[in-house]
């Protein structure tokens, strides 16, 4: 019988999803080997039922995913937003953000299909075998450790080692589970729906968020597709039950209700992708770490969709863990130690924190009808509109560019 193999590497990654493939992508591309593996393969994560959502890249992830080498080959996929509406619900008072005055003249970011953004970064790992390795699917039998390195086995008998662990392996995260991690979470009540829409008119790259009491619907600019269509992709929230409803509507019927809540500025719409449903529950580790592990993403925390910075906030911890993993390396030291999982820990919560603060805070403002909240609501959104100080301020913290920049953000190489 063939003897069980055993690779050792420099970092394993647990789950490669868009933020372990990223993170895998950005270490490669510095020369830093990397084993990825993921329990999916590449062909079920790219069908079109695995992820129907889209992602809006603000402009600090788009320099990570420069980082990584993908970020050229995405560039078609991508269509970028150049202004950004947010109203109270039917209410004639909205908020208008434009890149030109607000955001410098760059875009505020890009909206891609996730499907998309996992195809180019397969791709990419593919052209970074030299130093990056992915295995999927992979499913492990054992997590392991001893006083140099940590990792796994897996059912095939397989053992991965390396001096730093990464989880970057979701929500459910089996290696926060192994660590003992515990986490602090809210269940909003309430699911987004997603689908992409074609319309008749252009949308002229504008972003619409319209406050409803069950959640935000959002309208995001897409691009024009094989079919050529206008297209935008909709993240429609609900209350649980209601979200089951409208998701089991005809196929007329759900158009008939999207073009009710889109109303008339894009002319006639249909949905041109299944509908699909993502339960909403804010979620944050009380540690990013353990011995010789990192935890990033969603295994450290899951925030609501209402700014559309989940991944953002993800492409952050990529960034700063990417910056000390290849500045231990240079400096010949132990990239398990400790004092590197520290540095992790001190530069990522504060952003988080805050990040799930904000979201939460604007979800409960936002997602009700009560009259007092409503006249608060109109106050601020009034009050942010004329003041250009403000505006700018949160155009910033869209385009994550607020606070201090690890070097792949800043536009520098590791
Ligand atoms: C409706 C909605 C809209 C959103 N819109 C935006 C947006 O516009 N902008 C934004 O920044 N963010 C957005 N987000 C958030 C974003 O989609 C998520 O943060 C992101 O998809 C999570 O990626 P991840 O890699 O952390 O986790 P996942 O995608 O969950 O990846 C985890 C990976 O780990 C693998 N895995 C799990 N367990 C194991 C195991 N035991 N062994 C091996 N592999 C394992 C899984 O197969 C998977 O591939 C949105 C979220 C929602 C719900």
């Amino acid at each position: 019988m063939a003897k069980p193999k055993h690779i050792k590497t420099t970092v394993l990654i647990i789950g490669g999803g868009l933020s372990g493939l990223t993170l895998a992508a950005v270490l490669g591309a510095a020369g830093v080997d990397v084993v990825c593996i993921d329990r999916d393969p590449p062909v079920s994560q790219t069908a079109l039922k695995y992820d129907g959502r889209t992602t809006a890249i603000s402009y600090a992830s788009h320099k990570v995913l420069q980082a990584a080498g993908v970020w050229k080959s995405l560039l078609a996929d991508c269509e970028p937003i150049l202004d950004i509406r947010v109203a109270d619900g039917n209410s004639p008072l909205y908020l208008h953000f434009a890149s030109t005055a607000d955001g410098g003249g760059a875009p505020f970011g890009w909206i891609i299909e996730n499907r998309l953004l996992r195809q180019a970064l397969f791709k990419n790992v593919r052209r970074l075998k030299k130093h990056v390795r992915h295995l999927a699917p992979a499913e492990i039998k054992e997590f392991i450790r001893d006083n140099a390195s940590v990792g796994v086995v897996l059912k095939d008998g397989t053992k991965i080692t390396a001096p730093l662990m990464v989880g970057a392996d979701g929500r459910q995260s089996a290696t926060r589970e192994w660590l003992g991690i515990a986490v602090k979470k809210t269940d909003y009540h309430q699911t987004a729906i997603v689908c992409n829409v074609a319309h008749a008119l252009d949308h002229e790259n504008v972003a619409v968020e319209h406050f409803r009491p069950a959640g935000p619907f959002a309208i995001l600019p897409m691009t024009r597709g094989d079919k050529k269509e206008y297209r935008s992709s909709v993240v429609w929230t609900e209350h649980g039950d209601d979200a089951g409803r409208a998701l089991k509507l005809s196929s007329a019927d759900f158009d008939k209700r999207l073009q009710e809540l889109f109303g008339a500025h894009l002319g006639k719409v249909h949905h041109v992708s299944p509908p699909m449903g993502y339960p909403l529950g804010l979620m944050h580790a009380e540690r990013y770490s353990g011995d010789r592990v990192a935890l990033i993403a969603e295994a450290a925390h899951a925030v609501h969709p209402i700014a559309g910075q989940g991944l953002n906030l993800s492409m952050r911890d990529i960034a700063v863990l990417a910056e000390l993993v290849v500045d231990h390396l240079k400096l010949g030291l132990d990239i398990g130690a400790p004092a590197l999982l520290k540095s992790y820990e001190s530069a990522r919560r504060s952003d988080t924190v805050l990040m799930a603060g904000v979201t939460d805070i604007l979800n409960r403002l936002f997602s009700n009808n009560l009259q007092t909240v409503r006249a608060v609501r109109g106050l601020g959104l009034g009050m942010v509109e004329k003041l250009p100080v403000l505006k700018r301020y949160f155009a910033k913290q869209a385009m994550g560019l607020s606070g201090v920049s690890p070097r792949i953000i800043r536009g520098e190489g590791l």
